[in-house]
């Protein structure tokens, strides 16, 4: 049975499963997957009556393993759409709907290619699918949880690919092999108010604030390698509270963002950042948390298939980056190597988010390129 692509994204973008919602979206693929001779389990993983859903489908139990990743949920729609945000209608060869480019075009595409296959021959090996009903939420009990599960159930895969939207503008452009990590803090420094007049009565905690920020912002935290660009520490808020212009305010907080390459870990970033603070501060308290670790695949047999494919279909050889913002891939690198490869992002979060009928026909006709090049 071939699945058309065309067909299932239309069918998952007419579910409007907003972040935690799901409203049939992960059922009805489980659905598609389980007509195609997959094995199904559906790992709902949180807090009783707060739970995420989650899928994991496989076909095969041999090696090699190969995983598609992914999630059907969508970002809120927002007001504006020329087009009703879940009514998947198409015009002039484009495709409407929230969640046609992130992400649920990509999963129509893989899920299509695979059927593809099978029509004519069975798997040499094992493709898996691991599907989320929350990456674009918290993320708590999404493809982590899922992870967990797989490690202790014999699942994790030789190679994972994240169906993520990477191209910038049109198919073909980029791969991303890894992204930065990102760590956030507060710091939050307690001075004694008072009036300005009477400096010594007072104890100004802005003048502790800007030599911290100077202490921070003088180190550079690294001129970046082959494959990052060099970390950066932001200055994000300042905040004083102070609508006065006689009084010493009592309280000055600032809050920073680090956006790191594999030079780093979070948790050392994190020790510098309480560091600092004391020599300049001693009496601030710091809170750090840090939202997603650096990782990198480098280049190896998978990704370099990958590319081949992406060349065959497009005509284009794609680059090797490690830009933008996180994703669930984060959660994964460290249980497998992992890439990811979609759809174009343009207008992915945005009204009226779309996606070209001949991407959605080529974003599947790289990934069945990728699946017969890598022998399975
Ligand atoms: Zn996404």
């Amino acid at each position: 049975m071939e699945v058309p692509v065309l067909e299932l994204a239309q069918a998952l973008l007419k579910c409007p499963s907003v972040t935690p919602a799901d409203e049939g979206a992960l059922t009805y693929l489980a659905d598609v997957l389980a007509g195609l001779g997959f094995e199904i389990w559906h790992l709902p993983f949180g807090p009783e009556g707060a739970q995420t859903p989650n899928l994991f489908a496989r076909r095969g139990r041999t090696g090699p393993h190969l995983c598609f990743a992914g999630h059907t949920d969508v970002v809120p729609p927002g007001e504006g759409w020329r087009h009703p945000p879940f009514a998947a209608m198409i015009e002039e060869n484009v495709l409407y709907g929230r969640g046609a480019s992130d992400m649920k075009g990509a999963i129509a595409a893989f899920t299509s290619a695979v059927s593809t296959i099978l029509q004519t021959r069975e798997l040499h090996g094992s493709i898996s699918f691991l599907i989320t009903g929350d990456e674009e939420g918290t993320a708590q009990h999404g493809t982590r949880d899922v992870l967990g599960w797989m490690k202790a159930e014999g699942h994790i895969p030789d190679f994972c690919l994240v169906g993520e939207p990477s191209n910038p503008e049109k198919m073909g452009e980029i791969i991303k092999i890894g992204r930065r990590g990102s760590l956030n803090a507060t710091v939050t420094i307690r001075g004694v108010q008072g009036h300005v007049a009477y400096p010594l009565r007072a104890d100004n905690p802005i003048h502790r604030l800007i030599a911290l920020v100077n202490g921070l912002r003088s180190r550079t935290l690294d001129d970046g390698n082959a494959w990052f660009q060099p970390s950066s520490l932001q200055i994000t808020n300042i905040d004083v509270g102070n609508e006065a212009t006689n009084i010493i305010p009592g309280q000055a907080s600032l809050r920073l963002n680090i956006r790191f390459n594999n030079h780093h870990l979070g948790a050392d970033l994190a020790q510098w950042i309480k560091e600092t603070t004391r020599e300049y501060a001693p009496d601030a308290t710091v809170d750090v948390a840090i939202s997603g670790e650096a990782f990198l695949t480098e280049p190896n047999h998978y990704v370099e298939s990958l590319a081949r494919s992406i060349e065959a279909v497009t005509g284009q050889r794609p680059q090797m980056d490690t830009s933008g913002g996180t994703s669930d891939a984060r959660f994964i690198a460290p249980y497998c190597p992992t890439a990811e490869f979609g759809l174009v992002g343009a207008t992915m979060h945005k009204v009226d988010e779309a996606v070209h009928l001949g991407d959605l026909d080529a974003l599947r006709d790289i990934y069945r390129t990728f699946i017969m090049d890598l022998g399975l």
